[in-house]
């Protein structure tokens, strides 16, 4: 395996690694953040003394690509200790389930094999498939079998690997990656691969969803900018990609309250495509880009200012949501006795402590014997599901959302 300083060494460092055009431009930077934000740690001294590197997002002027330039992709341990999966959340299930089954009935794949890269713990496949998709093959290191229940299970067949050049005889009519692009330095490299496999098959279908940066430049959501995604797309710069490597664009869209980028695509048959409306926003995205600094410097200074006050009441603070949104608040703010601990729904990280800060995780459950006096919402989509939750055990705790 190459070091990081090879894979420095190699990349040149002003080149897009999505278009391969040079002259990309830095724009914001955070030091000492964790390497990971999904791993949860099994005790505050393994949290507080995780790796840590430093994250520095540049853009490409020519694409709109926006990229973490000092990215090491060594210090990655994607296993089956990797805690991604938002399957336990009923909001984020019903979105799922409902893009599950709207794609296979959007794209005919009854009877069809679907291929998906980056499948985590394998939920989404088995709904495509109990949706009525013919079979499919999931490929990822962090696959665990065990934890698979359905009565589809015989059309489905787990492969516990990296996606790769390897891979090129396993023929699908569908393949699917979601969630997993962002994670990908080589953006182009990946494509190109994908292309490549696909061969003269200029019948498969490409379909991928994953986060939308617009969004996060905008707000600005600081906390959806953490060391795993390294790769950060607008529908713009999604699309530029496939068209790059070979590929039309047969729909784009903005889903989950526009926070995910939908796309789906075909090998390209040589005709020119016209882009489609959204594919326009380089000029857009260069401008939040130029905006994000000043406004990051804002937002941080509300938050801090808001936490100095609650502290100084000697509030209990807790945040709610235990995934990469909630590492990346508390160490870009490096945040330490203004929160008092973190809530999860998902009992695989409850009991567990946040890397970098080694903030507690804990369940629901605990919250009437410690009551919070306010609470953070990492995700306003959760808004409705944690109130209900909330009144449900008597508790009306102050409710910000980030
Ligand atoms: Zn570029």
């Amino acid at each position: 395996m190459e070091t990081h300083s090879q894979i420095l060494a190699k990349r040149n460092p002003n080149e897009c690694p999505n278009c391969l055009k040079t002259g990309v431009m830095p724009f914001y930077r955070v030091s000492d953040i964790p390497v990971h934000s999904v791993l949860l740690m099994r005790s505050l001294e393994l949290a507080k003394s995780y790796p840590r590197r430093n994250l520095e997002l540049a853009h490409c002027p020519h694409c709109g690509f926006i990229f973490n330039a000092v990215f090491d992709p060594t210090v990655h341990e994607y296993s089956t200790s990797c805690e991604e999966s938002q399957g336990f959340s009923p909001t984020f299930n019903e979105f799922s389930r409902s893009l599950a089954k709207r794609w296979v009935e959007t794209y005919g794949l009854t009877g069809k094999t679907v291929l998906e890269i980056g499948c985590g713990k394998g939920e989404f496949l088995t709904q495509l498939v109990e949706y009525g998709a013919g079979s499919g093959i999931g490929i990822d290191p962090a696959f665990i079998p065990e934890r698979l229940e359905t009565p589809v299970s015989d059309r489905l067949r787990f492969i516990q690997d990296l996606y790769s050049e390897s891979y090129s005889h396993l023929t699908a009519d569908v393949i699917c990656c979601r969630h997993t692009l962002e994670h990908i330095g080589p953006t182009h490299q990946l494509l190109s691969m994908i292309r490549q496999n696909i061969g003269d098959r200029k019948d498969t279908l490409l379909l991928f969803e994953l986060p939308d940066v617009y969004r996060v430049l905008k707000e600005p959501a600081f906390w959806d900018i953490y060391y795993e995604h390294c790769s950060y797309f607008t529908a713009g710069s999604l699309a530029r990609l496939f068209r790059l490597t070979g590929f039309d664009i047969l729909e784009l869209e903005l889903e989950y309250d526009d926070q995910y980028i939908v796309i789906a695509a075909k090998p390209s048959n040589g005709n020119d495509q016209s882009p489609l409306p959204a594919e326009d926003d380089l000029a857009l995205v260069a401008q939040e880009v130029d905006q994000f600094p000043s406004r990051f410097k804002e937002a941080r200074k509300k938050w801090l200012s808001l936490l100095g006050k609650w502290k100084a009441a000697s509030k209990k603070v807790a945040l709610w949501g235990g995934g990469s949104k909630a590492v990346s608040f508390l160490t870009t703010l490096k945040l330490e006795n203004h929160i008092d601990f973190v809530i999860d729904i998902n009992p695989h990280k409850q009991g567990k402590f946040i890397p970098g800060t080694g903030h507690p995780v804990r369940g629901p459950a605990s919250l009437p014997d410690d009551p919070p006096d306010c609470v953070i919402l990492m995700n306003p989509i959760y808004q409705g599901e944690v109130k209900d939750m909330l009144d449900g055990m008597g508790l009306h705790p102050e409710i910000t959302c980030a």
